[in-house]
């Protein structure tokens, strides 16, 4: 391998600003957004007069916006979103639903996206041409989709091709990244998974090429290839501020699965000692977790899965039922909210919401439904259009992976 320099480590401002809303007490109210502004994270800038409105205020103006522009519009909100803003969505999901959702939009002239930046490139590229999507905070967006930047990725690409050659590795990258990441993939032949299909992806990539490189998920990418049989030692983490991912030609050479380093500041929160905890209050409890949780948190757990598997798990138990969940708070908070013949908990004793999600707060919601009333649309997304090819072509194969097996 020839020698390359060492990077310097950059860690993403998101996931430095992600304990910025993390509090002890159990209150995820909204205040006004000039309150939540002191928070110390990366705020978009909207008109004054929108900082020091109520929740009754901003509830007012959002219907009337909403009213006059009827069917021109759809609010699409991700369930980690917080009450006040959940209410607005017409379609609530996970990322994979709400892409399916984004996708069968067929009158809606915007789509306005309640959840972070990933997620609303993925709706542009599976919306129809003519409709618009709008993300009403441009800081909103994933500290674990930012650990993987388009330049590293590409220099491990070009990386692995070169030590492993080019018909070693397919590229699969979770839902959870950037269009230039699933453009990536796309165009050599791999897909995007998502918690739900990771499995079938994954098998699907063994069935075309040796070695896979997961992005960017390390724990999910990790979980997924171990019940799946892929043993420890066949797993490698690529570290993009070394060079070669930090890793040996022979250790490139015996691995099957490549990960890349990333995580989610969220999920990996959760700690074995918080099931240990969970488990001594209560004798009866069940615990699930989501996979992009570390292993040691999947081996202590009861179940795993995506965001709509956690919820359907608790949703269809019996009365009576505890549940100890590892997984964003507001959803945590939801699931026990419409289930009061149950005790639901979240693992984690610090409520500590996704900051990223967090910065929708309503009053973002109330400008850019205003901006298209007065039709001035802002805080569009719009992925360019050869990205935009080659990434559905990653998304169109996980669909017919996911279409074509058994996923749980
Ligand atoms: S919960 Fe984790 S993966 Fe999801 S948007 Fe927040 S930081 Fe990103």
């Amino acid at each position: 391998m020839a020698t390359k320099q060492l990077r310097v480590p950059v860690l993403p401002v998101t996931e430095m600003e992600q304990g910025a809303f993390c509090r002890s007490e159990d209150d995820l109210l909204a205040k006004p957004l000039v309150e939540e502004m002191k928070a110390n994270v990366n705020w978009q800038k909207i008109p004054d007069h929108y900082l020091n409105l109520s929740p009754t205020e901003l509830d007012e103006k959002i219907k009337s916006s909403r009213d006059t522009l009827g069917k021109r519009v759809v609010l699409l909100g991700h369930h980690y979103q917080r009450e006040e803003v959940i209410k607005y969505a017409d379609l609530q999901g996970d990322s994979f639903k709400l892409s399916q959702y984004a996708s069968q939009q067929e009158t809606a002239e915007y789509i306005v996206f309640l959840g972070v930046h990933f997620m609303a490139e993925t709706a542009d590229i599976l919306s129809h041409l003519q409709q618009k999507v709008i993300l009403p905070n441009m800081s909103a967006g994933c500290s674990m989709a930012d650990m993987a930047t388009t330049e590293d990725v590409l220099d491990c690409w070009s990386d692995l091709c070169s030590v492993l050659g080019p018909e070693a590795v397919t590229p699969i990258t979770y839902m959870n990244s950037t269009a230039d990441i699933k453009a990536l993939c796309g165009r050599n032949n791999g897909a995007v998974c998502t918690s739900s299909n990771a499995k079938a992806v994954m098998q699907w990539a063994f069935n075309q090429k040796p070695k896979i490189l997961f992005l960017p998920d390390e724990h999910l990418g990790r979980n997924t290839a171990l019940e799946l049989g892929v043993t420890p030692e066949e797993i490698v983490v690529w570290n993009p501020y070394k060079p070669y991912g930090g890793l040996t030609e022979n250790e490139l050479a015996l691995s099957k699965v490549i990960l890349w380093r990333g995580h989610c500041a969220v999920h990996t929160r959760f700690r074995p000692q918080q099931i240990i905890a969970a488990r001594s209050k209560y004798s009866n409890v069940k615990v699930i977790v989501h996979p992009e949780c570390p292993q040691d948190v999947i081996a202590a757990a009861d179940f795993n899965g995506s965001t709509e598997k956690i919820i359907s798990a608790v949703n269809d138990s019996e009365p009576g039922s505890v549940w100890g969940v590892g997984t964003e708070i507001n959803l945590v908070h939801r699931l026990q909210v419409n289930n009061p013949d149950k005790i639901i908990f979240c693992l984690d004793p610090v409520v500590c919401p996704c900051s990223t999600m967090y910065r929708i707060h309503p009053a973002y919601v109330a400008w850019v439904l205003d901006q298209l009333v007065a039709d001035a649309p802002c805080n569009i997304i719009s992925v360019p259009d050869d990205i935009k090819v080659q990434a559905r072509e990653a998304l169109e194969r996980m669909l017919q992976i996911t279409n074509s097996s058994a996923v749980d």
